[in-house]
């Protein structure tokens, strides 16, 4: 069953008040280093309790060995107009990477705006976070077991753990697939 988890979050800091700078000497020489603002370390320290409740209060199974992908939607309830909410993904997905409640890392997460309103009285954003339905290359699983189906089943390669179709659900991108054919099929079932 597909399970979804349902987040509010403050409005986070933007990127430009995620992290600062500052100039240290190394070995006599100068040397930039990049740290974390105050303002992004406690809405981080809040927003990771906020996820981890969440989690628990609703049940999430988390499951950080699998490598399927995450749509997170967002409705953003901005404080004013003229914020642009795309600045606003990095430290909210971090804080949620640093539970290890939800994924692994957010390399595997494809964030979405759903819609952008006021509320000066209540700003927030409300996040679905819920699997893909992709797998790889492949829209779906049915479309993933009729490829198989179509083209793997009877091919020698299969057996033998087909790299090909390994970088398919790895979601690589090969000459040799397109999603619905594979070119080697008939290569292969020749022997
Ligand atoms: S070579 Fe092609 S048809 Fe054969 S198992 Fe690999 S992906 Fe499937």
């Amino acid at each position: 069953m597909k399970q979804y988890l349902y987040l509010t979050s403050p409005i986070p800091p933007s990127v430009n008040h995620y992290t600062a700078y500052r100039a240290i000497i190394k070995c006599g020489k100068p040397l930039g280093i990049v740290y974390k603002t105050k303002e992004s370390v406690a809405y981080q320290a809040d927003f990771k309790k906020a996820v981890i409740k969440a989690v628990e209060e609703q049940g999430w199974e988390t499951d950080l060995d699998n490598p399927r992908h995450f749509y997170v939607d967002a409705d953003f309830y901005m404080d004013k107009k003229h914020k642009d909410c795309n600045n606003l993904w990095k430290c909210l997905l971090d804080a949620v990477t640093e539970t290890q409640r939800v994924w692994s890392d957010d390399d595997i997460v494809c964030e979405r705006v759903n819609k952008i309103v006021y509320d000066s009285d209540n700003p927030r954003v409300e996040l679905y976070i819920h699997y893909v339905d992709y797998i790889g290359i492949f829209d779906n699983e049915a479309q993933l077991e009729e490829f198989k189906t179509n083209n793997c089943i009877g091919c020698k390669r299969y057996k033998r753990n087909c790299t090909l179709l390994k970088n398919a659900i790895d979601g690589r991108v090969q000459e040799e697939i397109d999603g619905v054919c594979c070119t080697k099929k008939s290569q292969t079932a020749q022997g």
